[in-house]
């Protein structure tokens, strides 16, 4: 098995930005696991599926073919052969990716593709259940978190930057949903594993985390 690295921890914590910095000074391929269960979520939105109908959901998963390409370092997701990169990180994509992602069939491809991915490549991959289902011989496996009012104000500035008005509050009060869906689910839910070393970012710049997960790979490799 070549070089792989798992991240995992709740939503909001960094581990996107964190991940693609380190893969950059590393020369690793970044696997964003998150923007596949998206594509998915995004095939049943634009096809008008009651998500809350989990058996409804589970029959159209074989009609979302997502695929992965890499072009000059960067994931590249399909849906059914169209590049859908431009509409997997909006809160709507992410709240019903959350949704879904507890349904055995959604995850079954996914889980398939993302160890065929690091079969491949070496790589850094971040989701919910890379170091405990995944992969769970990666080489490294971290688990980045923050506390809910830190990731809830980072994502707010994120959107206030791009000019989207928002509500501290509501933001907060979903990312704390989001993360008891991910961890309460039946089917992989977000733990530690037991082997991943915890970074706790909220006193962190990113630039500090970024530095000190690099540290940490370069030591594994
Ligand atoms: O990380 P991101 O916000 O893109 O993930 C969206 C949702 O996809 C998560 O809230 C989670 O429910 C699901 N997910 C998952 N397993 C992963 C990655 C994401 O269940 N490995």
């Amino acid at each position: 098995m070549g070089f792989n690295v798992a991240i995992d921890g709740p939503a909001g914590a960094g581990k996107s930005t964190i991940a693609k910095a380190v893969a950059r000074e590393l020369n690793l391929i970044y696997v964003d696991t998150g923007a596949m269960y998206r594509a998915v979520a995004l095939y049943m939105l634009r096809e008008g599926v009651d998500l809350a109908d989990g058996e409804k959901v589970a029959g159209k998963c074989p009609e979302a073919a997502v695929t992965i390409r890499y072009e000059d370092g960067v994931q590249v997701v399909f849906l059914n052969g169209e590049n859908v990169n431009a509409f997997l990180r909006t809160e709507e994509v992410g709240e019903a990716a959350s949704v879904i992602s507890p349904i055995p069939q959604v995850r079954k491809n996914m889980v398939a593709l993302q160890k065929s991915l690091a079969a491949e490549s070496d790589c850094i991959m971040d989701g919910r259940d890379i170091g405990t289902c995944v992969l769970p011989d990666a080489r490294l496996k971290i688990y980045l978190t923050a506390s809910s009012d830190v990731r809830a104000r980072r994502r707010y500035d994120e959107l206030t930057a791009k000019g989207e008005s928002c509500d501290l509050d509501k933001i907060k009060a979903d990312i704390e949903d989001r993360d008891y869906r991910d961890m309460h689910r039946e089917e992989s839910p977000l733990r530690k594993a037991d082997d991943a070393i915890v970074v706790d970012t909220s006193d962190m710049t990113a630039e500090e985390v970024i530095a000190a997960v690099t540290g940490l790979c370069r030591s594994a490799r």
